[in-house]
């Protein structure tokens, strides 16, 4: 692969078919593809007790070179109604709001303040489905909110809510060497400029960063995961997930196979979480590592798998660090 040139949308999407073509997850439209509970860490060690709701919608305009969730993604356009519909399933099947979670994440694996992503109509039925929650976090490409037009819309559906808002944006990293091969279409003026307006709306923010993209080089790569989320915080970001970057979308997948990046392994992963939790936390600045695929990840075995999660877990909730798992198997 020639990665002189950063790779343009159709090469990327070219690679998801002919590179070493991912696992597809096979997607129904309009059927949500479930729901997720867990406990949010905040100011005064408490705990929000939250569901994360999988929507199912069309694909993200962007085309980041590591991103994987066009997977879950049908259709070139959210049908109309879709999104409440499954909102109104979810909440049904789980008794969301009789068990008393707090925050409600409608994640839709893509921009929910893009009218091809979540119709325009359905914005005020979703804020209605979405009352008695304290706090609902949607996810959008903070270089979308350079537009007036989506700024008016994002305050729209604001207004519709009785909790607050919070937006989860990715800024990945800013590795200059990553940020060339991701394809992110961003500058850091345009994520600073959105963490600006979202502050200045009464509007919380939260950061996705990557440890170890594309490009990345695995030796700094603990160290330039940290400084990402010091430059996010610095920003006004009040939390950082710290995403391990996934194989299985094509680009990924081809690069490994070139010989040309690996996944992350477990201990560069606790590496990150130990050195942000040193090194940059305070009551206002949160940081939680993400255990979606810890099952996965390469560098544990059957003894340690577990433990070692559960530290990491408990490190999110806590905001603090334990001992690390010492395992006499793999040593790792
Ligand atoms: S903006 Fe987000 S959803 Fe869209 S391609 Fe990039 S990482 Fe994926
Ligand atoms: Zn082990």
């Amino acid at each position: 692969m020639d990665l002189s040139q950063p790779l343009t949308n159709e090469q990327i999407r070219g690679l998801r078919k002919t590179g070493v073509p991912p696992t597809v997850h096979h997607v129904t439209r309009g059927v949500p593809q479930g729901a997720l509970f867990e406990g949010e860490p905040v100011a005064g060690s408490a705990i929000v007790p939250t569901a994360t709701y999988f929507l199912t919608g069309s694909e993200c305009r962007y085309t980041c070179s590591m991103c994987d969730l066009w997977k879950y993604t049908t259709g070139d356009r959210t049908d109309k109604g879709s999104l409440p519909r499954q909102i109104q399933l979810l909440h049904q099947e789980h008794n969301t709001i009789e068990r008393g979670i707090r925050w409600l994440k409608l994640y839709n694996a893509s921009n929910f303040f893009d009218t091809a992503n979540v119709p325009e109509e359905d914005l005020h039925t979703i804020a209605s489905l979405c009352h008695g929650f304290h706090r609902v976090i949607v996810e959008n490409h903070a270089a979308m909110l350079s537009s007036s037009t989506v700024r008016q819309r994002l305050l729209r559906f604001q207004e519709k809510l009785d909790g607050e808002l919070e937006i989860a944006m990715g800024l990945e990293t800013i590795e200059p060497e990553a940020v060339r091969l991701l394809n992110k279409k961003m500058s850091p003026e345009q994520f600073a400029d959105a963490c600006q307006f979202l502050r200045g709306s009464g509007i919380h923010a939260r950061a996705f960063v990557l440890l170890q993209p594309p490009g990345s080089v695995p030796a700094t790569s603990v160290e330039w995961t940290v400084k990402s989320c010091q430059w996010a915080f610095s920003c006004g970001i009040e939390r950082c997930s710290i995403i391990p970057t996934r194989p299985g979308n094509g680009f990924t997948d081809t690069m490994r196979a070139s010989g040309l990046w690996q996944p992350p392994g477990a201990k560069r992963l606790e590496d990150t979480m130990d050195a942000i939790v040193l090194r940059l936390l305070s009551e206002h600045r949160i940081a939680t590592v993400d255990l979606w695929d810890w099952e996965r990840i390469s560098g544990t075995c059957e003894q340690c798998r577990g433990p070692r999660r559960l530290r990491l877990e408990a490190m999110n909730i806590g905001q603090c660090i334990l001992p690390r798992v010492q395992c006499v198997h793999c040593d790792s």
